[in-house]
């Protein structure tokens, strides 16, 4: 196992570090308060080959591999989780499935323009009613003539607001199959008659990436526009999810590592009873334990993802991945908030927006309490 980069992406991560310091952190609070990345930077994205980080080079795409992306990812989120939770929703959830699912014509059709940042993507699982037990989904498709028509709702779709492709979940079986074995995926376009997307929820955290409630009323779209064959929808949204798991664990690090290096900076500098923060043990202490544990994260993460480059399989390491760095990037996000005291508090320091961003990744792409109920399985299932 090696968890060197590559000097080509050690290039990379320097490009996509001048990135995230001249154009992410300067803007980061600014997007979270207006709750909007602006157009140009979607464009800037795809000029650098981030929106297509992990699509083949022949459709346009970076082809970085899960070292690559997680890279990338770790680097943005670093000054701004909405911003790299953009990329992972983009990249990890509507790219990735049309990959893993789509037929060659829809390769060809999506992939190139969603490489380049010409479109925005999406992917729509959760519901108003139903979240970590996806299979209990209520949103059907039926087919008519040459048509699949479509009706129900999705909750929370990460760009959904900007997207110009979807790929949603929908039953198409209501009655007879496997639960799992009755969803279907579908690419739905931007301005298909019958989608009706909602108002821009109203987060705590990861701001400035975009999230609304989808509704479909007989929404109607091509029959060739299933991604997979039918019933192998769930299936491959559970590999959407593995993988995507990988890229939120690197999300939490980059969160982490900001709070560890803003609050670092701020220990040097502020001084108290005489001689600067840093040198009472009890912050010094604690700054090491924070930068052993997001040390620790990293390197799961960095398994998780050369097991996915290698072998094409990483699910209980993602899992471990993503709820080891999740949790914490939100108790070292709280750390950092302690050691700058009161200036930790306010939005002047970017360390309470860091904390509000990592508290999302707890929940999303399956929560805490899921990732324990797969790594308990897993468990179970290899003694
Ligand atoms: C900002 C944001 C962006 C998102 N982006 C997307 C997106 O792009 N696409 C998409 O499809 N979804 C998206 N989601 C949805 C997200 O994946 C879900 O919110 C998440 O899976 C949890 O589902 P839920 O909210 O329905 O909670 P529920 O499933 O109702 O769970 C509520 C709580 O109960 C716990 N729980 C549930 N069942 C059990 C159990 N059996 N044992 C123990 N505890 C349990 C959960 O862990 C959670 O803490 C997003 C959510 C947010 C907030």
């Amino acid at each position: 196992m090696n968890f060197d980069l590559d000097p080509e992406l050690v290039a990379l991560r320097e490009v996509a570090r001048k990135f995230a310091n001249e154009v992410i952190k300067p803007n980061a609070r600014k997007w979270d308060e207006q709750s909007d990345i602006p157009p140009e930077v979607y464009r800037q994205l795809g000029e650098l080959g981030f929106m297509g980080l992990l699509i083949p080079a022949d459709l346009g795409g970076s082809e970085l591999g899960y070292r690559g992306a997680t890279t990338i990812i770790e680097e943005t989120a670093r000054h701004c989780g909405g911003t790299a939770l953009m990329l992972c929703a983009h990249n990890g959830l509507c790219c990735g499935h049309i990959m893993i699912g789509g037929s060659d014509e829809q390769k060809r059709r999506y992939l190139p323009r969603l490489a380049s940042g010409e479109w925005i993507g999406a992917w729509g699982l959760t519901e108003a009613k139903c979240g970590s037990d996806a299979v209990a989904m209520e949103t059907m498709a039926r087919l008519d003539g040459n048509e699949w028509v479509i009706n129900g709702n999705k909750m929370f779709i990460t760009n959904g607001g900007k997207a110009d492709v979807f790929v949603i979940m929908a039953v198409t079986e209501p009655t007879g199959a496997v639960a799992k074995n009755r969803i279907s995926a579908f690419i739905v376009e931007r301005g298909t008659k019958g989608l009706i997307i909602g108002a821009k929820e109203d987060k705590l955290g990861v701001r400035a990436s975009n999230t609304v409630a989808l509704t479909f009323d007989e929404m109607r779209i091509p029959k060739e526009n299933m991604c997979g064959e039918q019933g192998q929808g769930y299936k491959h949204a559970l590999m959407v999810l593995e993988r995507g798991r990988i890229s939120i664990g690197a999300l939490a690090v980059g969160l982490g590592r900001g709070a560890v290096e803003e609050a670092l900076t701020y220990a040097q500098q502020r001084v108290t009873f005489g001689k600067p923060l840093i040198e009472h043990q009890a912050i010094s202490f604690m700054l090491a334990d924070m930068a052993t544990r997001v040390e620790g994260a990293r390197l799961m993460v960095r398994k998780a993802a050369w097991l996915q480059d290698t072998v094409g399989q990483s699910r209980l390491e993602a899992c471990i991945a993503k709820l080891q760095a999740s949790e914490i990037a939100t108790q070292v996000g709280l750390d950092a908030i302690q050691i700058l005291g009161g200036y930790g508090y306010i939005k002047e320091f970017p360390v309470e927006r860091y904390m509000r961003d990592a508290k999302l990744m707890e929940i999303g792409e399956g929560s805490s309490q899921v990732q324990r109920m797969l790594i308990a399985r897993s468990l179970l299932e290899a003694n």
